[in-house]
């Protein structure tokens, strides 16, 4: 890249924040890490725990980006939650590109349990969420500290990618579709009620009709609660770029569509059930006259949102009681009582 644009005058890694305050002649302060500006509204923000990936999906770029995984001291991370609560924060996200390997570099265990434990201490959080786990030796003990800790969301985003056999041997995911329905037995068992998030691929070179069925076969079995699924983009560098890109843009995105058709229907069941019961709705903004927020089981922008109806002036950032009164596809209505 700095051959190709060579009026670029500096360049820095993702982890190089020193240097790269030196280049513009400002002090770096080790005392103020933690401190941080939101660019989110400030009731909810985004933490990340660790950095880069050690896994070699077949499709990805990150590991190739961002390095190698480096977990964040559990201090750093303590210290930054703390200034975010303190500050007027009551959701943080939990992100990484891979959560459950957090502490093997470090601490030379899988130190998420922990972590979240710790996490779950700071009182003002009172929703901490879950994003982006492996499920490859998916650490169970995470389970049992989601299902006790009344601050962790009955939340988990668990990308799987796919549900074939041959596709997921390909993408060299390192599990089975028997192991990715064992894996989900057990989550639904130790935390009965969890709200399972996942994201697909379609489309990967190969993939053939047959694979298509096999995943949405899965897709029926698990009824997930959340799905997002991108079309297949074939990356220079990823193993999976010696693989002849094999279907044209049209025929994956028609695979995407056919997919999230099903998973449509599935939404739309699953907010029916919702129907007459009454969720704690976080909320989060107000438009066109109306106010919107999210349950427990919605992550900020990707998942579910909650039209809520109040007689009342709400909050941004203020917790309400809601009883779902209407369910759509992706979104439920609701008043506050
Ligand atoms: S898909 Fe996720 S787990 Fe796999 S290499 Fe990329 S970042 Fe790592």
């Amino acid at each position: 890249m700095e051959q190709e644009i060579p009026e670029v005058d500096a360049w820095f890694g993702t982890l190089e924040l020193p240097q790269l305050l030196k280049e513009f002649q400002v002090d770096y302060k080790k005392e103020l890490l933690g401190e941080r500006l939101l660019s989110t509204p400030s009731h909810y923000a985004y933490l990340k725990i660790s950095e880069g990936c050690n896994r070699t999906c077949a499709f990805c770029a990150i590991p190739l980006m961002r390095g190698e995984h480096r977990s964040r001291p559990m201090e750093e991370i303590l210290r930054e939650a703390r200034h975010l609560a303190g500050s007027g924060v009551k959701e943080i996200m939990l992100i990484a590109q891979e959560l459950t390997y957090y502490g093997l570099d470090l601490y030379r265990r899988r130190a998420l349990p922990d972590l979240l434990n710790r996490l779950a201490d700071i009182e003002e959080l009172q929703w901490i969420r879950l994003h982006y786990a492996y499920p490859s030796r998916f650490p169970l003990e995470v389970l049992d500290t989601i299902r006790e800790r009344p601050n962790i969301c009955n939340y988990l985003d668990l990308p799987i990618q796919h549900a074939s056999d041959c596709m997921l041997r390909a993408m060299k995911r390192q599990t089975s579709r028997f192991e990715l329905t064992e894996l989900f037995a057990a989550i639904r068992e130790r935390v009965p009620g969890i709200c399972l998030r996942t994201t697909l691929i379609a489309g990967f070179p190969g993939e053939t009709r047959e694979d298509v069925e096999v995943l949405k076969a899965f897709l029926q079995e698990q009824r997930f609660d959340r799905v997002g699924i991108f079309s297949y983009s074939h990356e220079e560098g990823t193993t999976a770029h010696d693989l002849q890109d094999d279907l044209s843009p049209e025929e994956k995105e028609e695979r995407v569509q056919e997919i999230m058709e099903l998973q449509q229907g599935i939404s739309y069941e699953k907010n029916l059930e919702k129907v007459g019961l009454v969720f704690l709705t976080l909320i989060d903004r107000k438009e066109a006259g109306r106010w919107l927020g999210r349950t427990e089981f919605d992550s900020i922008e990707v998942d579910n949102e909650v039209i809520v109806h109040s007689t009342r002036k709400l909050e941004i950032g203020e917790f309400v009681p809601v009883r779902i009164r209407e369910a759509y596809d992706y979104d439920l209505e609701g008043e506050v009582v």
